[in-house]
């Protein structure tokens, strides 16, 4: 189902569209995504890199390197999170399902490093 997503930041400077099919989706509990998004966990689907893009404020976006492949997009203004890539896998971006408007529909796959997940999660 080619679908189209779009979203922005929390300033509204940056905004962006993706095109479906979405890969997968999942909630990341790593400590990373954790602090990245001062969150439980950071929450993303995953599209191909050449259906994303960014229809405004691709200037506004800076990308911290987390680990040797991880890349980080945020808003350098709001300081929203928007993307997570790995330079490994050039093929693919991952979103951040809290930046989409209208809000996120799909399901979530995954949850990655569960164990991890912290105890103050409702429902954990
Ligand atoms: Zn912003
Ligand atoms: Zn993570």
């Amino acid at each position: 189902m080619a679908e189209q997503y779009t979203g922005a930041c929390l300033c509204g400077g940056v905004a962006y569209v993706a095109h479906g099919p979405v890969h997968h989706s999942s909630h990341c509990y790593c400590s990373m995504c954790q602090k990245q998004h001062g969150a439980a966990a950071g929450s993303y689907a995953n599209f191909s890199a050449d259906k994303f893009r960014y229809v405004r404020g691709a200037e506004l976006v800076q990308e911290y390197a987390s680990s040797d492949e991880g890349r980080r997009g945020f808003c350098r203004v709001c300081g929203s999170s928007l993307t997570w890539r790995s330079v490994a896998t050039p093929n693919n971006i991952a979103v951040t399902l809290g930046t989409m408007e209208p809000p996120y529909d799909g399901e979530v796959q995954r949850e990655l490093f569960p164990e991890n997940k912290p105890g103050w999660v409702p429902g954990k």
